[in-house]
């Protein structure tokens, strides 16, 4: 178990804390019922179970004797995560997916055990619905856990401001993997650790890998490979359903149709979540009277797609469709293509940009366009600008107005009324923390390396301000993810997805208001023209489209 010195008093957020949850113990009655899924195995002490880096690890429950879960640190230290004893079960995420394991388990004492196989285990968790409850929490608090005490981790080693290191951190944070930073800025022990490897500063940022493997400056798909977080995929499949994107309509639509049987597989190009995994809160979301983070929605969701079958390929993009041949032809960024059935697009939208020189050379060096406690960090004690009028422009205000000295919020029109919700308006108005700017726009972003200064016009009086902002979040809505469409469907002239719904008196068009201009593709949430853009409305399109999706493919 991590660092629990008897000074370190107890942290009740900590998830290995929640001992009785995280590592619970089974009743004799569960473990009976257990092994009519597995079969029982004697282990000599000394032997592993798996090692960190396999895929498709069984799982294992313990009828007596010891296993140890641990992990190894780049400088070979052995950390134990947690000891097993008799009616304790291994396992964490992964074993819903095919991703490469975390950390090892081996026998510390000659030990009896339960092993379950993959889809074995898949069916115990189907059948046995009391005891998957208590596996998919466990699971959930044990990712928690290795996270929050980088178990399990790679290293990044790089300038904390960077934008290739920020790239990299966002992209694991939000794929859930443990990391830690070594910031080349303020760590003494970067150099070090550069020399030891025998790294220049121009080759930052590095990933270092368990068996001390090094990735200079990775793409994410790199990292994603490297890392086994990219599921293998078999090109003999058809698949009965493939949902582009995993953001909240993508995930409902995987959950949706995993669990009604169809064969289903999502690609996302980058993280589970899509726009709404960079929400710090989410708090219109129905069953969540405080509010949840989008990553937090998200991680839940891709767990429940996966509980149910879905197979998710993360870092995939897809960059072409084929709509003239049945099933559908979908190509990969990779090269490689995969067969299906009946596709959702739900690929969402993406952020606008500003219109200011500079502005490209200081994304992610100082722009950002999400607001969550990673950024905040960033900007503890320090001025910010908050640029846009809309929902996701005030949630940032008030998030970040929480941890930095005084947030701006710069908008173009004459005020917020007409662009956010009322409540929104109401609390920028009642904090002495946020400043908002009307008929005001930014004109200059400064900066040797990473943004240092901001200038401002007031459209009216034309006064110019300049000020030394560091960050800025541009909240300015979005486009949509069709380019990719090229001229396969039809789309609006601002390119969203049309669908039936648009088109209410014409037979040509299906019966589902989801239905795009080719038979068997369907189009859900932001992607789609005229569709809410909201996370409610993108999971409830996911979860209706799946009816129309059985109606298509028992017609063809
Ligand atoms: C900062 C912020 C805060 C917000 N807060 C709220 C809120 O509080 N409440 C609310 O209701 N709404 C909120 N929204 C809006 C909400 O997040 C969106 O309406 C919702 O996420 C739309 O879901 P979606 O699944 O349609 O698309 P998206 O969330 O945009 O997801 C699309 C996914 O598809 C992937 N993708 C795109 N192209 C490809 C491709 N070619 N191949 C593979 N994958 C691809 C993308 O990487 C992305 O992950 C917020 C939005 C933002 C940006």
């Amino acid at each position: 178990m991590a660092d629990e010195s008897p000074l370190t008093p107890p942290d009740p957020t900590d998830p290995y804390q929640r001992e009785a949850q995280t590592f619970p113990t089974l009743t004799d009655d569960m473990v009976e019922r257990i092994g009519a899924f597995g079969m029982h195995e004697a282990l000599p002490a000394g032997s592993m179970l798996y090692s960190r880096g396999d895929r498709g690890v069984d799982f294992f429950v313990v009828l007596d004797g010891e296993v140890e879960v641990f992990d190894e640190t780049e400088s070979g230290e052995h950390r134990v995560v947690h000891v097993h004893g008799a009616n304790e079960f291994t396992g964490e995420l992964d074993l819903f997916n095919n991703r490469r394991i975390l950390v090892s388990a081996r026998a510390l004492h000659d030990a009896r055990v339960i092993r379950v196989k993959r889809a074995d285990f898949r069916r115990l968790v189907a059948v046995e619905a009391d005891i998957g409850e208590i596996f998919m929490r466990a699971f959930i608090l044990r990712r928690v856990g290795l996270i929050r005490h980088a178990q399990g981790a790679v290293t990044l080693v790089g300038p904390g401001h960077g934008g290739d290191t920020l790239r990299i951190q966002r992209f694991l944070t939000r794929n859930g993997y443990p990391h830690l930073l070594l910031d080349t800025e303020r760590d003494p022990d970067a150099k070090g650790f550069l020399n030891c490897f025998e790294l220049s500063l121009d080759q930052l940022p590095v990933v270092v890998l368990g068996d001390d493997t090094v990735l200079r400056n990775p793409t994410n798909a790199q990292v994603a490979d490297a890392l086994g977080l990219t599921e293998d995929l078999d090109p003999n499949v058809i698949y009965d359903l493939a949902v582009i994107g995993a953001g909240p309509g993508g995930l409902a639509a995987a959950v949706y149709g995993a669990s009604e049987g169809l064969a289903t597989i999502v690609f996302e190009s980058l993280a589970p979540g899509g726009q709404a995994g960079t929400s710090s809160k989410i708090e219109n979301y129905l069953g969540f009277p405080t509010g949840i983070s989008g990553q937090a929605l998200a991680g839940r969701a891709q767990v429940q797609a996966q509980k149910f079958g879905a197979r998710l390929a993360i870092s995939r993009a897809i960059v072409g469709v084929d709509c003239a041949v049945r099933p559908f032809r979908l190509e990969l960024d990779d090269g490689r293509t995969v067969r299906a059935r009946a596709i959702v697009i739900a690929s969402g939208a993406r952020y606008r940009t500003l219109d200011v020189e500079n502005f490209a050379r200081f994304e992610g060096q100082g722009i950002h366009y999400a607001a969550t406690a990673m950024e905040a960090n960033l900007c503890v004690r320090q001025e910010v600008a908050v640029v846009g009028g809309g929902n996701s422009a005030g949630q940032a205000a008030m998030f970040l107005s929480r941890a930095v000295q005084h947030v701006y919020m710069l908008v173009r029109g004459p005020s917020l009324a007409a662009t956010m919700s009322d409540y929104l308006v109401q609390r920028i108005h009642a904090s002495p923390r946020i400043t908002l700017l009307t008929h005001t726009e930014i004109v200059g972003l400064e900066g040797e390396r990473t943004l240092e200064h901001v200038t401002w016009t007031q459209r009216v009086n034309g006064e110019q301000t300049r000020k030394p902002i560091a960050n800025v979040f541009a909240m300015l809505g979005a486009q949509p993810n069709t380019d990719w469409l090229k001229s396969c469907i039809e789309l609006d002239d601002k390119g969203f997805i049309v669908t039936a719904d648009a088109h209410p008196n014409e037979s040509r068009w299906s019966p589902s208001p989801y239905a795009a201009s080719v038979e068997g593709i369907f189009a859900i949430g932001d992607v789609r023209a005229g569709s809410v853009k909201r996370v409610a409305s993108a999971v409830g399109e996911g979860s209706v489209v799946i009816q129309a999706i059985h109606q298509y493919l028992s017609a063809h």
